[in-house]
């Protein structure tokens, strides 16, 4: 019996597999997709300080270096917030083969083209292994440990920990990815209307100087349900208070690891994975995967990372209450580096005195604190 199924070879399975693997264990991720990391579905910016958690990424992922964003108001007017360490637009089908190429490396095998229909459990009822289908042959297999990195469609995550998402909380988005355009490469633009994209925001992530992603994210609120039937879903619901069941462990945004202001998620998927490993090597060596003693996962977890994010959609929720004039105000009232904070979540309570100075956003401010 292998130690560990992942299930799942986004950037939180690989970075979880890898970990795993380095430790010794056997681990055997599956993934639906044909290629791996494509087709894509994400604006695949990323912080150049995520490097911190990932290794050095190699040129051959990154489409566009970026020095930072710019942030259009309504009404046209915009700020430049120039990253200190910069960031990239990266290309997600290689950046993600890379990602698994390094777990393989350590050890991992990582098996795309290959559904996981269901797990199953032993005779303890722990979860004990995963039922598939590779090339048209079902299989099952067991492992001491299941891994749960599916991303935003997780059936598998409800059914074993009983989670679902809250419809007022999907984000529905589409992206194209454009050539032939006109677009300052080296900084992301986001524009901020509630016209333009309601409770979301319109993002160009350029990659060279006449090719971008463009996309929109909103939250569907008034509009017909047949409007948003060719956009992507995109679940983000509260995060997921606990990830563990004996024998499971769910990571990365099928967990909804996500930054809420954003919905970036690459770098949250890798810490996710990397910390679910720490635990899952730990329990192992242990000999005990029982979901009280994966729970430290959701210790680790809600402490270094978890209450950090949820000061974070505090942010988002505050800014979804304002209409395209407080938009307006907000952006003139910012200084650039007041951007880079609030997007980490940080200073939220200089936020509500950024809002306080306009007397229409008094209200909101004290939402913040
Ligand atoms: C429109 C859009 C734009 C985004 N832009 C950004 C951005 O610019 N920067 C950023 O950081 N984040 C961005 N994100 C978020 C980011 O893409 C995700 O948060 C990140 O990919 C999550 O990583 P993950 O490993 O948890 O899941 P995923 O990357 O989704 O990987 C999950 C994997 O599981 C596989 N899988 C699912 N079910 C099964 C199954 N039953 N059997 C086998 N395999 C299965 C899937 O094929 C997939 O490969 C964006 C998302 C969207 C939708």
């Amino acid at each position: 019996m292998i130690d560990v199924i992942v299930i799942g070879a986004g950037p939180a399975g690989t970075a979880c597999a890898k970990k795993l693997a380095e430790e010794g264990f056997s681990v055997e991720v599956y993934d639906k997709r044909a290629e791996i990391g494509a087709p894509k579905r994400c604006a695949e910016g990323i912080s150049e300080a995520s490097q911190d958690f990932l290794g050095k990424i190699p040129e051959r992922c990154i489409a566009q270096k970026i020095k930072g964003a710019r942030l259009y108001a309504p009404d046209g007017r915009y700020l430049d917030a120039i990253l200190s360490s910069g960031g990239f637009v990266l290309e997600r089908k290689v950046f993600d083969k890379w990602l698994a190429e390094e777990a393989v490396k350590t050890g991992a095998a990582v098996q795309a083209n290959t559904f996981i229909s269901d797990m199953v459990k032993d005779e303890r009822g722990y979860y004990a292994g995963v039922k598939g289908e590779f090339l048209g042959n079902e299989f099952m297999e067991k492992a001491r440990v299941v891994v749960c990195a599916t991303g935003a469609e997780s059936p598998l995550r409800n059914k074993a920990l009983g989670v679902f998402s809250k419809v007022n909380l999907i984000d529905s988005c589409i992206q194209y990815e454009m050539t032939n355009i006109d677009v300052i490469p080296d900084l992301i633009h986001i524009y901020l209307s509630g016209v333009l994209a309601p409770r979301g925001y319109v993002w160009v992530f350029p990659k060279g100087e006449h090719k971008a992603n463009v996309g929109l994210g909103i939250i569907p609120q008034d509009k017909k349900p047949a409007a948003y039937m060719n956009e992507f879903l995109k679940l983000h619901p509260d995060m997921v208070k606990d990830m563990v069941a004996n024998g499971f462990v769910l990571c990365g945004e099928a967990a909804n690891h996500v930054n809420p202001i954003h919905g970036g998620g690459i770098k949250e998927a890798v810490i996710s994975g990397q910390m679910a490993a720490d635990t899952i090597a730990e329990c192992l060596k242990k000999n005990d995967v029982s979901k009280k003693a994966l729970s430290k996962f959701n210790e680790v977890w809600w402490k270094e990372r978890g209450n950090h994010l949820k000061r974070v959609e505090k942010l988002r929720e505050t800014l979804e209450k304002l209409s395209d004039a407080d938009l307006n105000d907000l952006v003139d009232a910012l200084k650039p580096e007041d951007i880079i904070e609030f997007a980490r979540g940080a200073k939220l309570s200089v936020l509500a005195k950024v809002l306080m100075r306009k007397p229409r956003l008094v209200g909101i401010a004290r939402h913040l604190l």
